[in-house]
């Protein structure tokens, strides 16, 4: 496309004077007919010749002194300024040439060209001229001559390239033509300014001939954006080529020719594509135009796994047909079994659960762990489960709920009825009085034989106790009569000793009630003694005896009169019922390499593969990486390193924590998947965790989450404490930085070395008497005289309840260790964090008992805490809160009524500094300012996330309550 810059008729700015010396000869107009001005070495023929052409006036430069020799008539323009950017401008003249055989005897110096100079120049020289500054760019010859009647006007353009200084002068030489010039049109191209691609490009002069492709990078449009600039060339002719890049309308906004526009209502877009606004999915709305998103409606929800633009989905109804098949009552069993509901709210990830409540005399309570499901209680997909364990002569309330992924979503709020469970009532009433089920070995010695048993149904809490009666005779007892050992018990277990040894004996146990009902005798089973020659060694590894019994009354009498007479003796045993699996420490294992090798799978180190180092422990980092064993599936996993330059008592305590992680299996203990022994780097390789730990995980989404899945978290830590307390494992270290979070949010138990407590934990503080100890986590008996047991590990948890609670926050704040350990001693106890749940509150304290006979047990902890899931509402009820004691630091607090100097010492003591611009900027610089500041403009400055509002409200309110003494930490 052509634009001119200058568009000049040279008539009107020629400087006739200095370069037209002859006269114009006014009487001849028309200098194809006359000659005027004729060329001479001293005098330039050119003038200005007033013509009429179709009718309409112009002048013409014009020059014919054909008739002369060595001619050189010159004509120049004024100063002509050139744009920066072009250095290559067009000429274009319009001219005539008379044929040179129109004139009668002149042909022989006749010329029919003439020549195109250009001058380059910083400034306008004026009416100076000198023919040696000009250089000549063209000789121009016309298409068609002009004969004496007929005029001929030709039109050609030449090109003026690489100019480069501030303006230029175009001249004409005449060396003997007969000719006139009619116009001179000077100009340059550029590419027009344009939209290509949702880029602007800017008007753009076009390059000459050593640039003949301009490339030109373009801005993206308003609501447009792009990574990489998107570019264009411009053309040597005005024309623009080969777009490269794109720009992409933002989130939110969708192109419409050549221009984003945002999305209308009902439409989003989530990220910067090509693509139109997509209709709101299924359940979605979106309430104003440029939408991002669209947020579920009232009732719908998306679970963390949906993609986060597709559809919600609502909460499925209540499971039907609840019935329970009773065919098995005898046994203690029944089937309960139900229908899909009829609504699953849109989704396929239908689970169900069972909760179980068991009445007596209009009393009800939770059945907790005393039935037993088939194959689980929760998570069921199946629509059915088996019950077993029933007790006899009870009411059982069975209630089926039916989740999906977002159940959880929803229930913080308030149940919904479409998620109530349905609820069928089955009165069960079991058999009575109870049967011996099965009889095993728990334990033998050449000279004694420990053996339990169970019962069914089992007794329950407030039935007369169940008695047994155990009888036991010899095999091969030959003497020609049978001599019957007969015990009286009260627990389902016993020792039998004085045995002979590598001797078989058979046992039969019967179950009697307390009125004096007798149930029906096991099946007659045999056992045999250790053989003398292993006394020895079972003598070394009578450690290992899982029962210590205390004989409180031996009695035996035996007679030989009868062939079966009877022989009773009593032994009655104190001993609580274990589990039968406990924890094994492996320091007693000499070889601290033969534990590994028992609890742990070797893994061969090409299997694993190091991605990124993730933390460090104490022994070496930490890395995230990859486990491909062969014929497994790839998983994810966390890889704890031991650096190089160990000592081989290092290497030992470093592997302990996989010989004690490979003894637990829970869903909340963090899973061993092996170690690398047998190579020079040893690594332990566990499950990874993709949230880290759950201090920093909750410091980093302080008020994201709700009490319902704060308290799930805490779940979660209990039931693995169960479990590890279950196993006779004291964590002494339990703590938030020692929990990990998968992606999931579910929480499991970590860091189970044998001297971290003593080197690993940062926390560790020596103290008195002798240990390192993380004080503020640790219990007071603990602390005073190392009594470390489940029971301190329950202290321990309290603490992390209220760390959980309070997102993260540092347990008792910047006190010192010592504050912590008077102020406990004082019976102090941290108060309740902000929103925290009363009832989750009043287990903390629970927890922090003194007398640690009086704390709650693990399994308390997750029936209590089951039971707050259950019933959301109850969490509801939040416990009291002192901003002042709970959010201050009691060493920061002054005693003059005004105790901070200036916000940002404020800010600085809630650890908020973050928002110390925001107030500045907002023109807040004065604590009475501060005093001033409803919730409204908390938000107004910037402070977005609901924890740190809170936190901030809270502050405030504190602060104007400054009548109050209360301050529970005045230590
Ligand atoms: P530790 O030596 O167990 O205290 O681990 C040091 C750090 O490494 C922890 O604080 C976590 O951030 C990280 N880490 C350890 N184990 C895992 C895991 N299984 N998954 C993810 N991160 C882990």
């Amino acid at each position: 496309m052509l634009l001119p810059l200058f568009i000049m008729l040279i008539i009107l700015s020629f400087l006739i004077k200095t370069f037209i010396t002859c006269l114009i000869d006014v009487l001849v107009l028309l200098w194809c007919i006359k000659f005027i001005c004729r060329a001479t070495h001293s005098a330039n023929k050119w003038e200005v010749v007033q013509r009429t052409l179709n009718g309409s006036q112009f002048y013409s430069y014009s020059v014919c002194n054909v008739g002369e020799r060595e001619q050189d008539n010159w004509l120049r323009t004024t100063f002509i300024q050139r744009r920066p950017a072009a250095s290559r401008v067009f000429v274009e003249i319009q001219f005539i040439v008379r044929d040179c055989n129109s004139f009668d005897g002149a042909s022989l110096t006749c010329k029919e060209t003439f020549n195109l100079y250009t001058s380059e120049s910083d400034a306008d020289v004026g009416t100076t001229f000198r023919k040696g500054q000009f250089k000549k760019v063209t000789t121009i010859a016309p298409d068609e001559i002009t004969s004496k009647n007929d005029l001929r006007i030709n039109t050609e353009t030449r090109v003026v390239e690489n100019l480069s200084r501030k303006g230029f002068y175009l001249a004409f030489q005449d060396i003997g033509a007969c000719i006139a010039i009619l116009s001179v049109r000077v100009y340059y191209k550029t590419c027009p300014a344009t939209v290509k691609s949702l880029a602007s490009f800017p008007e753009t002069v076009a390059g000459g001939e050593n640039q003949a492709l301009k490339e030109v990078n373009g801005v993206c449009t308003d609501n447009a954006i792009s990574e990489n600039l998107p570019r264009i060339y411009c053309t040597v002719d005005g024309e623009w080529v080969v777009p490269v890049g794109q720009c992409q309308c933002k989130p939110g906004y969708e192109e419409v020719e050549d221009t984003c526009q945002e999305c209308q209502q009902g439409f989003f877009k989530a990220a910067a594509s090509g693509d139109k606004c997509e209709p709101c999915p299924a359940n979605t709305q979106s309430l104003k135009s440029g939408a991002l998103s669209c947020p579920c409606m009232d009732g719908f929800y998306r679970a963390p796994n949906d993609p986060p633009n597709g559809p919600c989905s609502g909460l499925p109804s209540a499971p039907k047909d609840l019935v329970a098949t009773t065919t098995q009552l005898s046994a203690g069993k029944l089937v309960l079994s139900w229908s899909p509901p009829a609504d699953t709210g849109g989704r396929n990830d239908i689970t169900y659960s069972v909760d179980c409540q068991r009445c007596e005399s209009n009393v009800c309570q939770a059945c907790g762990e005393k039935i037993r499901y088939e194959p689980a209680s929760t998570g069921l997909t199946d629509t059915k489960v088996l019950v077993s364990e029933l007790d006899a002569h009870l009411n059982y309330t069975f209630t089926v709920e039916a989740h999906s992924g977002v159940s959880l979503l929803a229930l913080p709020r308030s149940k919904p009825p479409s998620t109530s469970a349905l609820t069928t009532s089955l009165h069960y009433t079991g058999e009575y009085p109870p049967k011996i089920t099965s009889m095993r070995l728990v334990e033998r010695t050449p000279t004694s034989l420990s053996l339990s048993w169970d019962v069914s149904p089992r007794p329950r809490a407030l039935s007369p106790p169940i008695r047994y009666e155990l009888n036991y005779r010899k095999k091969d007892d030959n003497l020609g009569m049978t001599t019957y050992t007969v015990l009286k018990l009260e627990k389902n277990l016993v020792q039998v000793n004085e045995l002979n040894p590598g001797t078989a004996y058979l046992f039969r146990v019967q179950a009697f009630t307390g009125d004096g009902g007798a149930g029906g005798s096991s099946m007659e089973e045999q056992f045999e003694t250790l053989p003398e020659a292993v006394i020895f060694g079972a003598a070394v590894g009578g450690a290992v005896m899982l029962f210590i019994v205390a004989v409180v009354l031996f009695l035996r009498r035996r007679s030989v009169n009868a062939p079966s007479q009877l022989t009773t003796s009593y032994l009655l045993f104190t001993e609580q019922l274990k589990p039968l699996k406990t924890y094994v420490d492996p320091h007693t294992y000499e070889d601290p390499n033969v534990a590994v090798l028992k609890f742990a799978t070797e893994i061969h180190p090409s299997h694993v593969t190091k991605q990124k180092v993730i933390g460090a422990g104490e022994f070496g980092e930490v890395y995230r990486g990859i486990l491909k064993a062969p014929g497994r599936k790839e998983v994810a996993v966390a890889i704890k390193t031991l650096k190089p330059g160990y000592t081989e008592k290092q290497r030992q305590d470093f592997l302990s924590e996989a010989s004690i992680m490979g003894q637990f299996a829970h869903q909340n203990i963090i899973r061993l998947e092996g170690v690398v022994t047998k190579f020079k780097h040893a690594m332990i390789v566990t499950e990874y965790m993709e949230n880290g730990a759950l201090d920093r995980y909750l410091k980093d989404h302080d008020g994201e989450f709700s009490s319902f899945q704060l308290v799930g978290m805490l779940r979660g830590i209990a039931a693995g404490m169960k479990y590890l307390s279950d196993m006779s494992y004291v964590h002494r270290d339990l703590a938030a930085r020692n929990i990990l979070v998968n992606n999931t949010l579910e929480c499991k138990v970590s860091d189970f070395g044998l001297s971290r407590v003593l080197e690993d934990d940062p926390e560790g503080t020596y103290t008195t008497s002798g240990g390192k100890i993380p004080i503020r986590w640790t219990a007071p008996e603990a602390i005073a005289y190392r009594k470390f047991t489940s029971a301190s590990d329950v202290w321990s948890f309290g603490i992390v309840m209220w760390e959980v609670m309070a997102f993260g926050e540092r347990p008792y704040w910047d006190m010192s260790n010592h504050e912590v350990m008077k102020a406990i001693n004082e019976a102090f106890r941290l108060p309740a964090p902000m929103d925290c749940p009363s009832a989750v509150y009043q287990l903390m304290l629970q927890c922090w008992l003194q007398d640690r006979s009086k704390r709650p047990r693990f399994g308390d902890i997750v029936s209590l805490l089951d039971k707050l899931l259950r019933s959301p509402d109850s969490l509801k009820t939040i416990a009291d809160f002192d901003p002042r004691v709970s959010i201050r630091l009691p060493s920061t607090s002054g005693s003059d009524g005004s105790p901070f100097r200036s916000v940002s010492e404020w800010l600085e003591s809630i650890k908020m500094s973050q928002y110390s611009e925001n107030f500045t900027c907002a023109g807040i610089v004065t604590m009475d300012q501060v005093l001033q500041m409803k919730n409204e403009d908390i938000k107004n400055i910037g402070v977005r996330l609901p924890g740190h509002l809170k936190r901030i409200a809270y502050s405030i309110l504190g602060l104007k309550d400054q009548t109050s003494t209360l301050s529970v930490f005045a230590v």
